[in-house]
């Protein structure tokens, strides 16, 4: 889907969609084509937040992948990526794990010198960020956006029948969803005038004028956009 939007030089810096594409591999997939993906992620294990250091208490670099330090502020000794990008491996002092308070929760394991290795792969660490970050604020925040999308489309598909149109060609579909699309904004616009009216804000007559006028602004600049799009 991005490729055809990069075709189209239509791609956004940030794209929202719903739990059913939010994973770690998307995430990256995204990434790759400098797009920030904003889904929820709700499929595999829940993890033990409460109980075990998670992937996500890592710090990492700018990659997003590479770990930095640990929840103890610990560097690693090294991190590197191997397996043609497909695991991560970090390792830790054994002096600085062996007596760690976290030892027994932390994802750490004890590897042949005697140093302890934190094994990953680059999706099970955006998968393990990109629940942290669903949980935050500021998350919740930018995603109502899509909310307030799916709301607009589900009225569309209820009040106009937007998912079937009666015609062939795409010319006829466009226009045939066009119209669609134009008769809801008049319904949505007459509906909030109305909610006005109810409230006494309307203002009267000449505020009566000013709304039917912006009504037809609206049927004007539709059958402009028509025109446009026929002669494109
Ligand atoms: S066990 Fe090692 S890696 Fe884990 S938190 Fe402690 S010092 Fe850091």
């Amino acid at each position: 889907m991005i490729e055809r939007l990069e075709e189209t030089d239509s791609k956004p810096e940030e794209l929202f969609a719903d739990a059913g594409y939010g994973s770690g591999e998307n995430i990256l997939e995204c990434k790759g084509h400098d797009v920030e993906l904003s889904a929820p992620i709700t499929t595999g294990k829940e993890p033990d937040i409460a109980h075990k250091v998670q992937l996500s208490d890592f710090e990492v670099g700018e990659d997003g992948i590479r770990v930095t330090s640990c929840i103890k502020g610990q560097v690693p000794l090294s991190c590197t990526i191997s397996g043609k990008g497909k695991t991560v491996s970090a390792i830790f002092p054994k002096d600085a794990c062996s007596v760690c308070a976290f030892r027994t929760i932390c994802p750490v394991k004890r590897s042949k010198g005697g140093n302890f290795r934190l094994r990953y792969t680059p999706a099970a660490m955006a998968t393990s960020r990109g629940r942290q970050e669903q949980e935050g604020k500021d998350f919740k925040e930018r995603y109502k956006i899509r909310s307030g999308i799916e709301a607009t489309v589900s009225e569309a598909a209820r009040v106009t029948g937007l998912k079937r149109v009666w015609c062939r060609g795409l010319s006829r579909v466009r226009a045939a969803v066009s119209f669609k699309a134009l008769a809801l904004n008049i319904k949505r616009y007459i509906a909030a005038e109305l909610e006005k009216a109810a409230k006494g804000q309307s203002g009267g007559a000449p505020g009566l004028r000013f709304r039917l006028f912006h009504v037809l602004v609206m049927v004007q600049q539709f059958f402009r956009c028509q025109s446009f799009a026929q002669a494109a």
